[in-house]
């Protein structure tokens, strides 16, 4: 008998209804395990993952989705622990997940490498899920907008998408989320003139941090730097005037006044039918990537333009092609190895 109790004990596989039922009573280890399996790369998990998340998909939508940006060091963790605490303080319940697209470059992550959000991750009311390694973008943005749905179906209600002002990681998370905030520091101004002027145009919410101490009367110059260039600047949301204010992650300032700010944010969007119109837009958008990276991916794995495609590189190099007539010519040979 007792050699038996000591046996490793074989971990019994779950199946689609042990995952739901699972999530829906919002048992974490559960949950921890069904964003495993929507991360999987392996053909079998893909399958099951799709089924368990087509089960849970009546569940899933009941959140508010919050993307934070900015710059390393800009306060992120902080500010996510203070605010996801604040939050969680209040009834609420917050999933943090991350974006995080170093992983394509480095092969390591900004985001993940440190440990995050030790507090907000030991609290009841939330759950901090770590950066799902590697991939590409595109795989990342999957990965995490259905692991959103699981957090969702599992009762989240206030869902925080965290990422890196890194590349195309800002735009796709704006296209996953219902409010983007973002956050800047003090003496950014400079900033503006040049590219981060483009995430202006995307930000619903700017919260300028480590407004404390020595930088409190700087942040607030900035703040009115940046309300005078966000004047003349074509909002994110219909209607909705995009505003600087200052925070301090450190010392909680400004943390009540966000969740105030979002709560304006919400209702404006529903009232005026903009939260759900662009949640539409969202998952047509998820559609149209999908199928676009999938037929992409095919046809560059496919043995005949393996084959062919670096010929025509040469042929282009070379000057005895164009590269519109090489085009055709690929896609011409993918038709035709398509009946
Ligand atoms: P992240 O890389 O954007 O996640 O930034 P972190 O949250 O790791 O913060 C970077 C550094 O800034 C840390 O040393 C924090 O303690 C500090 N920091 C974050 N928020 C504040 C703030 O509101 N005030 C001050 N003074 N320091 C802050």
């Amino acid at each position: 008998m007792a050699k038996e109790k000591n046996a490793p004990r074989r971990k019994r596989q779950l199946d689609v209804e042990d995952y739901v039922k699972g999530v829906l009573e919002n048992n974490r280890a559960v949950l921890a395990q069904t964003i495993t399996l929507v991360e999987s790369n392996a053909q079998k998990h893909f399958h099951l993952a799709q089924k368990v998340i087509g089960e849970l998909l009546p569940y899933t939508g009941n959140s508010i989705r919050i993307g934070i940006t900015g710059v390393p060091g800009v306060g992120k963790s902080t500010l996510i622990e203070a605010f996801g605490t604040y939050l969680c303080e209040l009834g609420h319940k917050v999933a943090v997940l991350a974006v995080d697209p170093s992983s394509q470059i480095s092969k390591g992550s900004i985001l993940g490498d440190k440990t995050r959000m030790e507090k907000l991750g030991r609290h009841k009311n939330a759950f901090v899920r770590p950066t799902p390694a590697g991939g590409t973008l595109g795989g990342v943005a999957r990965k995490s907008r259905e692991t959103m749905l699981v957090c969702e179906a599992a009762g989240y209600d206030v869902i925080i998408v965290e990422t890196v002002g890194v590349g195309q990681s800002e735009t796709t998370v704006r296209s996953m989320v219902d409010l983007f905030l973002v956050l800047m520091l003090t003496g950014a101004g400079d900033e503006l003139q040049g590219m981060k002027k483009g995430i202006l145009e995307i930000a619903d919410v700017i919260f300028i941090n480590k407004a404390d101490g020595n930088n409190k009367l700087k942040a607030l110059a900035t703040k009115e730097e940046f309300n005078q260039i966000l004047h003349f600047l074509q909002p994110a949301t219909k209607g909705w005037q995009t505003k600087a204010y200052t925070c301090s992650a450190l010392n909680g300032e400004g943390i009540d006044e966000m969740w105030n700010v979002v709560g304006k944010y919400v209702e404006h969007t529903k009232n005026s039918n903009l939260f759900h119109e662009r949640r539409k837009e969202q998952l047509f958008l998820w559609l149209h990537d999908t199928v676009q990276s999938q037929l992409l991916t095919n046809f560059y794995e496919h043995p005949k333009i393996r084959q062919s495609l670096p010929e025509y590189k040469q042929d282009i190099e070379k000057g005895m092609i164009t590269v519109t007539i090489a085009a055709q010519k690929l896609l011409n040979e993918f038709n035709i190895s398509m009946k």
